[in-house]
């Protein structure tokens, strides 16, 4: 089964939710839902620091665990953000320097979602600072978005919430211990720099693209070494996250149940990778145009379609969850896979 296939059917699904529910902003109970979710994901990278075979009896795993958990949690904005004529000129400048692609791209994303766009207040939907997660070394900012239907949703299966959501807190997280925001002291241990490599030529490698350009046929691939500031988050983030969705569930079976059986033919695990693809779908990658213009963005993150398959192929629990056979361009073998923080040499 091809998840991207599927993934449209699902937006609508979840826009006729979010209709359903008069779209409305992030309550108490969902922040409350969302601040577990940022400690069972704290707990399971902690544990991934714990586990890494290289760290065990270095004094720089204190040093690591002191960073995870220096990190605040903010969910959202302080109230006073939501109303544009309160925020002061230093917060103004602070929203207005993101990225302007980013924004257009959220902004199509948005806009396929055409009875969603009918229904809610442009201009406050698009407000830069409701968008975006960060890692701003001393804090994880959670912006509105994500933590709004059709993306997440308190009554929306753990599965679903977990691989969406949970993904990105994952992600921002990871930001602290890879480049470039890991402590220098990282790349002293040769196993460090070792799975920085792993990463480098599994992206260059694998993550290239027949292109016709101006009549002409040309190769493209991904900047492995400058683009792994996000990808890695990407990768070891789901990998957290699919662990943590693992433990809420409490029993691996059900990784293999329909959470919503009247609604979504979508075991549990399938549902995860969905979720976690949702915010990726643009159908613009598949335009070479756009494609060129991705990778050769000097700014870290892969195109679209990168961001959701090198994650697949990364976790063996992405073939398992759609039946994939090992032939499957999605599945890679035990010697192709990279991890960050190795819990065994
Ligand atoms: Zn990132």
């Amino acid at each position: 089964m091809n998840p991207l296939k599927f993934s449209p059917i699902f937006n609508i699904y979840a826009a006729d939710l979010a209709i359903r529910n008069e779209a409305q902003m992030t309550t108490v109970e969902d922040q409350l839902m969302i601040r577990d979710m940022i400690e069972l994901i704290r707990q399971g990278i902690r544990q991934k620091l714990m586990d890494t075979y290289w760290m065990k009896n270095s004094r720089d795993l204190l040093k690591n665990l002191d960073q995870l958990l220096m990190l605040f949690k903010i969910v959202g904005f302080s109230e006073h953000l939501f109303n544009t004529d309160n925020l002061t000129q230093s917060e103004l400048n602070h929203f207005s320097s993101f990225d302007e692609d980013y924004f257009s791209i959220v902004e199509r994303m948005i806009m396929s979602n055409l009875r969603l766009i009918f229904k809610l207040p442009r201009d406050a939907y698009l407000d830069s600072f409701m968008i975006n997660a960060f890692n701003a070394n001393t804090h994880i900012i959670l912006f509105f978005l994500p933590l709004q239907n059709p993306y997440f949703n308190r009554h929306f299966p753990d599965s679903y919430n977990i691989g969406f959501t949970g993904s990105i807190i994952a992600h921002e997280f990871f930001h602290s211990f890879a480049p470039n925001m890991a402590h220098d002291r990282f790349y002293q241990y040769a196993q460090y720099n070792k799975s920085l490599s792993c990463y480098d030529s599994f992206y260059s490698e694998n993550m290239c693209f027949n292109l016709t350009l101006g009549g002409n046929k040309t190769r493209m691939c991904v900047d492995g070494k400058n683009d792994m500031i996000d990808n890695i988050p990407d990768v070891e983030g789901t990998r957290v996250a699919f662990e943590i969705l693992k433990q809420k569930l409490g029993d691996d079976a059900k990784l293999k149940l329909l959470p919503l059986p009247d609604h979504l033919p979508f075991t549990n695990e399938q549902l995860f990778f969905i979720a976690r693809s949702q915010f990726w779908c643009d159908n613009d990658f598949f335009q070479d145009e756009t494609m060129a213009q991705s990778l050769r963005n000097p700014g870290p993150h892969s195109p679209h379609i990168v961001r959701v398959n090198a994650v697949a192929m990364q976790m063996s629990e992405f073939g398992e969850a759609f039946s994939c056979s090992p032939t499957d361009p999605m599945v890679t073998t035990e010697e192709e896979k990279c991890y960050l923080l190795p819990s065994d040499e």
